[in-house]
């Protein structure tokens, strides 16, 4: 009995130290959320989220180390104009699962990784004007019987990336198919490469720089979304905001935002 009633009480205690305790981590969340800008101009680094595994949008570079990709040198020109020298550009690897979460936590101070701007997705982030148009296709081996999204039937699987915008899609406008996700595009990609599926989808800008890394592949059957893609803030941060927007304007006016494009992206 006696030690029931101990137990009871140590158990007590500890709930009450738990609370008080994430009580303190409260306070912490309200430090972070100090003004984002304020905080990358104090710390003179601006922490950009973006893909490794996305050739043409973010990959790192395995002999030098670089993530290279038009995500990087946009967010790179961005931060430059937005700030000038003082401010040194960092990167941290995100996934389409991840990119919200680490926003969120403090830990990247925004995302440039081929994310669409949606309205589920607004209620979480802040987004920026629009910086890419993408669309949803299909990725297959060349010959497949697989032509388009009408030729996914229940006898078909479909890959996919967990936390994008396409795992959803493509259950809304091939309900009959399979879908197996996976954590990144690269596993993904090695997946159908070894006939786990039939088609990959996500976004055609994305499929277009699998199938120049392997040629045995080919896009088919056009569009079925559109894809805007914004850079995602905490949510907020409207200043934070309206300066990636002059900046990309001003991008955009200079003739500096098409160069980039014109670099990595073949139409
Ligand atoms: N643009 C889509 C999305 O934001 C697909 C690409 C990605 O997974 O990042 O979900």
């Amino acid at each position: 009995m006696f030690k029931t009633k101990k137990l009871l009480k140590m158990a007590f205690v500890s709930t009450v130290a738990a609370a008080f305790l994430v009580g303190c981590g409260g306070g912490d969340d309200a430090q972070e959320d100090k003004d984002v800008l304020a905080q990358i101009k104090e710390d003179k680094k601006i922490v950009f989220g973006v893909k490794y595994d996305t050739r043409l949008f973010g990959l790192k570079n395995p002999s030098t180390g670089d993530v290279e990709g038009f995500d990087i040198d946009l967010s790179k020109a961005l931060a430059e104009e937005m700030f000038g020298p003082d401010v040194k550009p960092e990167y941290k690897e995100v996934t389409s699962k991840t990119r919200v979460g680490l926003l969120n936590n403090g830990k990247i101070d925004a995302v440039v990784a081929t994310m669409t701007i949606n309205e589920e997705r607004k209620k979480e982030v802040d987004f920026t004007d629009v910086y890419f148009d993408a669309g949803q296709s299909l990725l297959v081996e060349k010959g497949s019987k697989v032509q388009g999204i009408e030729d996914l039937s229940k006898d078909t699987t479909v890959l996919a990336v967990k936390g994008s915008t396409s795992a959803v899609n493509i259950r809304e406008k091939a309900p009959e198919a399979k879908v197996l996700e996976f954590e990144n595009y690269a596993e993904a990609f090695t997946a159908l490469k070894s006939n786990k599926g039939d088609a990959l989808t996500t976004d055609d800008s994305i499929l277009y720089g699998m199938a120049e890394e392997d040629p045995s592949f080919e896009l088919v059957g056009g569009t079925f979304t559109e894809e805007p893609y914004g850079i995602a803030v905490k949510k907020g941060n409207k200043e934070l905001v309206d300066e990636l927007n002059k900046a990309l304007k001003s991008l955009k006016d200079s003739g500096k935002y098409d160069e980039i494009k014109d670099k990595w992206i073949k139409e």
